[in-house]
């Protein structure tokens, strides 16, 4: 059994990733902050479809939390690893830069960066003496060409991208891949509160995309097929970054 884990797996995008790669063959370890109810959701959803998937709720941001959780996975797992890592968990509270408090700016930047932080250090290493591992980590469009109201958002999400790149060329030799998929505007809990009539004008594909279209190109770059694609963002947007 492969096991692929999925941080933020209990809504939107990382629902859907979970659904998808345990449609794909793995075993899916969906975790979460604080929505039990969303979770047990997914968790139904994929066992539906004939999957198997075990929950695991945790703060991303809590190095002790994130130990204490990946530690008793292997405990009870001693002979597994887990081979793709979909760092996927996020949050935006959007202000304009003037008006930004520090709470807003760090906490959009420290979840995110640090739980790629404490995640990926802690999984990368049974993938490298594996020699096999995918790392796929959700960027976002305000990453690529900034988005204002997003400063904070936009520079997490930044960071993400650069450190995709800087440990997808320190983990290669290994045959461990490390992407970035970087969607536009997908409909979900996150994004409900915009004019989407008036977004999607902008949008070549006039439309938000769905969290199944991304979640079909995680998939891709969870799969042996995508093994010398390394170090890439993948942009999911329906062409409106150019
Ligand atoms: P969402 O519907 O708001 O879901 C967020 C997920 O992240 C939930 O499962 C939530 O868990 C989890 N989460 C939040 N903080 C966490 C923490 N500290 N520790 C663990 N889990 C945490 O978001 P989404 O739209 O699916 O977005 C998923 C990813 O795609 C994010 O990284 C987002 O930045 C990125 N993205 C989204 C869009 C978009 O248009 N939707 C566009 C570009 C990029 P609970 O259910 O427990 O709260």
């Amino acid at each position: 059994m492969k096991y692929a884990l999925i941080t933020g797996g209990s809504r939107g995008i990382g629902r859907a990733v979970a659904i998808r790669l345990a449609k794909d063959g793995f075993s899916v370890i969906v975790n979460y902050v604080s929505n039990d109810q969303a979770a047990k959701e997914t968790k139904r959803l994929v066992e539906e479809g004939g999957g198997i998937c075990e929950l695991m709720k945790f703060d991303i941001a809590d190095g002790q939390a994130v130990e204490k959780a990946l530690r008793q996975w292997e405990d009870e797992h001693p002979n597994e690893f887990i081979s793709v890592l979909v760092n996927n968990a996020g949050t935006r509270r959007d202000n304009l830069m003037m008006m930004m408090s520090e709470d807003d700016w760090r906490s959009v930047i420290d979840t995110p960066l640090n739980g790629f932080f404490f995640i990926t250090k802690r999984l990368i290493k049974p993938m490298l003496s594996h020699r096999e591992g995918r790392v796929v980590n959700m960027a976002s469009l305000s990453g690529l060409k900034g988005v204002p109201g997003q400063t904070n958002y936009s520079a997490a999400k930044a960071a993400i991208i650069g450190a995709t790149k800087a440990l997808a060329q320190e983990v290669a030799k290994r045959k461990v891949t490390v992407n970035a998929v970087a969607p536009g505007f997908i409909a979900t809990d996150m994004t409900k509160d915009l004019d989407e009539e008036t977004l999607k004008k902008m949008i070549p594909a006039a439309r938000f995309g769905t969290p199944d279209e991304v979640a079909a190109a995680v998939s891709f770059l969870a799969s042996p097929e995508s093994s010398y694609i390394t170090g890439q963002v993948i942009q999911v947007n329906g062409g409106l970054y150019s």
